[in-house]
């Protein structure tokens, strides 16, 4: 079992900053390279979420864990924003609240493909939890 954590505003800078944390945590795991290129991509999606739609303009913490238990690997996104009013619907591939802004709707769907388990959790103006599961090897 082994376990780290860190805790970044939410400026799109720091999307790239949290794949490759992600990156580097999961190197000690010699994963493959399309392991690795799964991962963060979708740790790309859930901290562009965070930092685009949890807070808008405004500036917050985005706090990210990960964790390696029996060979499983997970990763936690965890922002203190807006909050999804309906996960369900905000998951359906191409919904997006934000189409004026080039956004596709397809960062739920993406994160869902490339991960073993995604879940959501998320509460109107407390925020949104991302939790995802990939098996190593
Ligand atoms: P894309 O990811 O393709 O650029 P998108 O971000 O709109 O577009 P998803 O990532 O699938 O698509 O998210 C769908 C919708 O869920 C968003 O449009 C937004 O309304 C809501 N959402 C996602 N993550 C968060 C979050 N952390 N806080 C608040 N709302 C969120
Ligand atoms: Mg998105």
């Amino acid at each position: 079992m082994n376990k780290a954590r860190c805790e970044f505003l939410s400026k799109s800078v720091n999307e790239g900053f949290a794949r490759n944390v992600a990156a580097a945590f999961l190197l000690q795991y010699d994963p493959t390279v399309e392991f690795m290129a799964d991962v963060k991509t979708a740790v790309s999606e859930a901290a562009t979420n965070a930092v685009v739609h949890g807070y808008r303009e405004k500036s917050g913490t985005v706090i990210m864990e990960l964790s390696e238990k029996d060979g499983v690997f997970s990763v936690t996104v965890e922002d203190y924003g807006c909050g999804i009013d309906d996960v369900k619907q905000a998951m359906q591939p191409l919904f997006t609240t934000h189409a004026d802004e080039e956004r596709s709707g397809m960062g739920f769907t993406v994160m869902e493909m490339f991960m073993d388990t995604v879940e959501v959790t998320s509460k109107r103006e407390v925020g949104t939890k991302i939790v995802m599961t990939k098996k190593l090897g």
